[in-house]
């Protein structure tokens, strides 16, 4: 039973949140996900954090692929992969991702904080080490979090960091370099030309978590390692079909057949997690093909995103990140950022203030998301808007 005592502990931590001005809201949205949206009693607002960097959450071509999947697939499969969990969709994906990403095999999870999560504890063990970049992921985090091997950070992007911990870490059986693709949170792209360069000459793996670029970043959107020219030199690359690639749900991980081999049998959350819903399996087979055949599309989504940082620059803001449409507005202060959240959405826009334990304390930021959905004239007239709530929020 819930004590006094453990109720007042709990509401005490809530009452802190909220006095911290940490507290996240959800806002209820009324319609499909896209480039306007209605939410809390505003309609046609216009949605700039969404993860919809193609515009695929509810293209037409999507939605009728997993309709015609429900009426020939079912439903659900009710049961793991190697239980009976496994129809010829699943692993046409899996041949598919293999051979769109250029890797020998692809495993596929119910997410990717689920493939980051079964990753590290199958591959590594005591006698290893894994050295991962501070900045990484959450999923990454827990995944690591989960395996016996010796753990090493390295400071974000920072190669001569890295080369230290490899260094430092010459003597484990097994050392496996493991990085964000993108940094999400920035907009930052990994070096992974600099980090493969390094892995190869100290002998190190490298995984890299590409949620944030997969499908819309690179030579038919195969990635940050496809665009850096370094794709031979990852051994396992991870994923979500959750972000550009329609928006659902379900990841992957793609890379050497050994240790996709390895991850079908002993991965504890291939094992013990449901398959994945045929609908998406059949969806994401089509948004694979409109990612790679999609060049009308990236350079959409990447135009759109040079558009927005240059209005946003013009109106006053230094917009951090790479290139990438992931563009954070840096404010700092997490009330700041929550009440320009605030004045946005009064003036039409959707946008959320990232504030700890997202992002370190005293870096709060608007976090925008730019899509191919996205009209540049909205953009514009959006950059206006986040002049006037500044300017709003600090009088
Ligand atoms: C979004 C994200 C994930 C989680 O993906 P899901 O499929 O939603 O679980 C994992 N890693 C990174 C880098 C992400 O951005």
């Amino acid at each position: 039973m819930l004590t006094d005592a453990a109720n007042a502990l709990y509401a005490a931590r809530l009452a802190e949140i909220k006095a911290n001005g940490l507290e996240k809201s959800e806002l209820a949205m009324s319609t499909a996900q896209g480039a306007r949206v209605d939410a809390a009693g505003r309609t046609g607002l216009l949605n700039l954090c969404a993860n919809n960097y193609l515009g695929l959450a509810n293209h037409p071509a999507m939605v009728a692929a997993a309709g015609a999947a429900l009426t020939r697939w079912g439903f659900g499969l009710s049961s793991v992969r190697f239980i009976c969990g496994t129809q010829d969709l699943h692993a046409q994906l899996e041949k598919r991702l293999a051979t769109w990403l250029g890797v020998e095999d692809a495993i596929l999870f119910s997410s990717c904080f689920d493939a980051n999560g079964g990753l590290f504890e199958t591959l590594l063990d005591e006698p290893d080490a894994v050295i991962s970049d501070q900045l990484n992921h959450a999923s990454i985090i827990d995944g690591v979090r989960l395996c016996k091997a010796r753990r090493l950070r390295y400071r974000n992007r920072d190669l001569a960091d890295l080369e230290a911990q490899l260094t430092a870490s010459a003597d484990a059986r097994v050392r496996l370099v493991a990085t964000d693709g993108v940094f999400s949170m920035d907009g930052t792209y990994a070096d992974l030309a600099g980090i493969t360069a390094l892995a190869r000459r100290h002998g190190a793996l490298v995984m890299v978590d590409d949620s944030h670029a997969v499908g819309f970043v690179g030579p038919a959107g195969r990635g940050t390692a496809a665009m850096q020219g370094v794709a031979e030199g990852v051994d396992l690359l991870t994923g979500t079909f959750g972000k550009a690639l329609g928006g659902a749900s379900g990841g992957y991980i793609a890379g050497r057949r050994v240790l996709i081999d390895l991850l079908r049998q002993r991965a504890r959350p291939y094992l013990f997690s449901n398959s994945l819903a045929p609908s998406i399996a059949a969806a994401t087979l089509v948004a694979i093909d409109l990612a790679e055949s999609g060049e009308d599309l990236r350079s959409r989504v990447h135009r759109n995103a040079a558009l927005f940082r240059a209005a946003l620059t013009r109106h006053g803001f230094t917009p951090g990140g790479d290139a990438h449409p992931i563009v954070p507005v840096l404010l700092g202060d997490a009330r700041l950022a929550k009440r320009m959240a605030e004045g946005l959405l009064r003036r039409g826009i959707y946008a959320v203030a990232f504030s700890f334990p997202v992002v370190p304390q005293g870096a709060a930021r608007i976090r925008c998301q730019v899509s191919a959905a996205h009209e540049p004239a909205d953009l514009e007239w959006a950059a206006a808007q986040f002049a006037a709530a500044r300017d709003e929020a600090r009088a």
